[in-house]
């Protein structure tokens, strides 16, 4: 899923003096994340997102890049439909020349791959599990049923507490 890599915002073009910052408001497509081996999606298709850019004094650039978007797919408990919401809220720091940790991977030549961004903070951000709510009961483990929908006295004979059997044997006696 990596994409191919665009350094097509031109942050040069903002022409921002030393100290000086700007807020853009941008929309960003994603690509589908795959997690496990289920393909999730995010809504909406096209997120808007908020990238506050500042010209650092000596060169180079502060970044921080925020949006809110829905991670849609099945929900990996009882495979119903799940869209928790992933809020994303990074930052990046170029500054060339100075060591590559001040060096972003998301920047070459004042030109920022904002997708590429966009995509690993999302993926870094998405929950583990991916449920329909918090506490999804799941899908019984011996007919699949869903158990949000057949409540907590759903059981089958095997999964009895033996105890009571026992306790049924004493009445038939
Ligand atoms: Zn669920
Ligand atoms: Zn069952």
């Amino acid at each position: 899923m990596a994409g191919a890599r665009a350094f097509d915002l031109d942050l040069a073009g903002l022409k921002l003096g030393a100290g000086e910052g700007r807020r853009l408001e941008l929309e960003v497509k994603f690509e589908p994340l795959l997690l496990g081996s289920q393909s999730y999606a995010a809504q909406p298709a096209r997120v808007p997102v908020r990238l506050d850019v500042s010209r650092m004094l000596g060169g180079g650039y502060a970044l921080r890049l925020r949006f809110t978007a829905a991670l849609a797919g099945p929900c990996m408990r009882c495979l119903t439909d799940a869209a928790p919401l992933v809020r994303v809220d990074v930052r990046e720091v170029d500054r060339p020349g100075e060591g590559e940790e001040l060096e972003s991977p998301y920047m070459r030549d004042e030109r920022l791959d904002l997708a590429a961004w966009a995509r690993d903070a999302f993926a870094l951000g998405a929950p583990v599990k991916v449920l329909c709510r918090e506490d999804c009961a799941g899908l019984c483990p011996v007919c699949a049923a869903d158990l949000n929908e057949a409540g907590p006295g759903h059981a089958h004979e095997r999964a009895r507490d033996p105890r009571w059997a026992k306790l049924r044997e004493l009445e038939l006696e």
